[in-house]
């Protein structure tokens, strides 16, 4: 296939890093734009960004002039993977697609409407239909909230098979889902903080969409009951769920809810997408696992880790559920969203 040109909007940020990172070596995509604030554009990306990841910054990149978000000199970016602040992205995503460019995004903003898609394409790949009844000469794609794609993945796969009822979650998330400088140092070392704005609601409704069936064009959403509460707490990376969920009709038992996590193959796999793997959750048998430090990064941290599936007193079953926020909950998230859509619209792509 032959490399195409794309944007990183937010290029600065938490997950803009990460994007730059990702896309260093990309098969398909090369960056050849990078946009974010006032305060940074007009620099070169090295002065503008405080690089907060363990490999360099590429070479290409590192010397690339930061622009404004509403630039239309875009250097033939066909797709823009946004990491932008949610106070602009509505506005600047939107203006992308006008002007013909397919914008992927993180942001909360996009994620409800109609007829954008909200992706895991593990579970739902095929709602990226949605984008033939967008309004632009480009479009939006969206992917979750960090804290909803993990228990999501877990959910979705068991709700193929047998309907989910109720799903409670508890989350312990990591400071990086609160961007580049986050949370005051002073207010999480050593300590946990028992809440997150937004993360709850973002949590009870994006889920829907996701397990919904996309019907005439339509989706319809899934008829389950999500509770949920949102922890901070003192990790880097990863954040961790406890789970509990309750089915409509006879519960499968703890054994055979593990075999269908464990050998659920990804529908992306017919595709040859570069990121996606071939099993998208892994079930760890170790009784004190998955733990942040040790199994986020699993599978580039494109995998989602599921430990202590259990029988539960009021739900049916309950276990852990563990994703890195940053990859597979937002920036990886993103990139293979990128990748799913040049896979299937090739014809869009000059
Ligand atoms: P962040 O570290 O604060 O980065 C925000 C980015 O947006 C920076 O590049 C910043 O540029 C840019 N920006 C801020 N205000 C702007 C403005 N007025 N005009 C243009 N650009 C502006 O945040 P983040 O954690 O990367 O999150 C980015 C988005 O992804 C958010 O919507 C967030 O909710 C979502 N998300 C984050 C995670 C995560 O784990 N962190 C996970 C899923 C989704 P400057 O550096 O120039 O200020």
């Amino acid at each position: 296939m032959k490399k195409i040109g794309v944007g990183v909007l937010g290029a600065t940020g938490a997950v803009g890093q990460r994007f730059i990172q990702l896309l260093e070596n990309h098969p398909w995509f090369e960056v050849v734009f990078i946009a974010a604030s006032q305060k940074s554009s007009g620099k070169i990306y090295e002065k503008a960004v405080k690089w907060k990841q363990t490999t360099s910054i590429p070479k290409n990149i590192s010397t690339m002039l930061v622009s404004n978000v509403d630039s239309k000199n875009i250097n033939g970016a066909q797709i823009m993977f946004s990491g932008l602040d949610s106070s602009v992205a509505e506005e600047v995503e939107k203006f992308y697609a006008e002007m013909g460019v397919f914008v992927i995004s993180n942001s909360k903003n996009h994620r409800m409407y109609e007829n954008i898609p909200l992706l895991i394409p593990e579970i739902n790949y095929e709602h990226i239909k949605l984008i033939e009844k967008q309004p632009w000469s480009g479009a939006i794609m969206t992917n979750p909230n960090c804290s909803a794609t993990f228990f999501t993945m877990v959910a979705g796969v068991l709700n193929k098979r047998w309907k989910i009822k109720n799903i409670n979650v508890v989350t312990m998330q990591a400071i990086s889902g609160a961007g580049y400088p986050g949370i005051p140092s002073y207010d999480i070392l050593g300590n946990a903080v028992p809440y997150i704005g937004g993360e709850e609601e973002k949590m009870e409704t994006e889920p829907l969409k996701i397990m919904g069936e996309l019907k005439d064009g339509v989706v319809e959403f899934a008829d389950i009951t999500i509770s949920s509460q949102a922890n901070r707490v003192a990790v880097i990376d990863g954040h961790l769920e406890s789970v509990s969920i309750s089915f409509k009709e006879t519960p499968p038992t703890i054994e055979e809810i593990i075999r269908e996590l464990e050998s659920y193959e990804s529908p992306l796999s017919k595709f040859n997408l570069p990121s996606a793997p071939k099993y998208p959750i892994r079930v760890m048998k170790e009784e004190d696992r998955p733990q942040p430090r040790l199994d986020a990064g699993f599978e580039n941290g494109m995998v989602t880790s599921v430990g202590r599936v259990r029988k539960d007193s009021i739900f049916d079953c309950k276990m852990t559920v563990l994703g890195h926020n940053t990859l597979k909950g937002a920036a990886a998230a993103a990139v293979l969203n990128g990748e799913l859509l040049y896979s299937l619209y090739p014809e869009k792509f000059k």
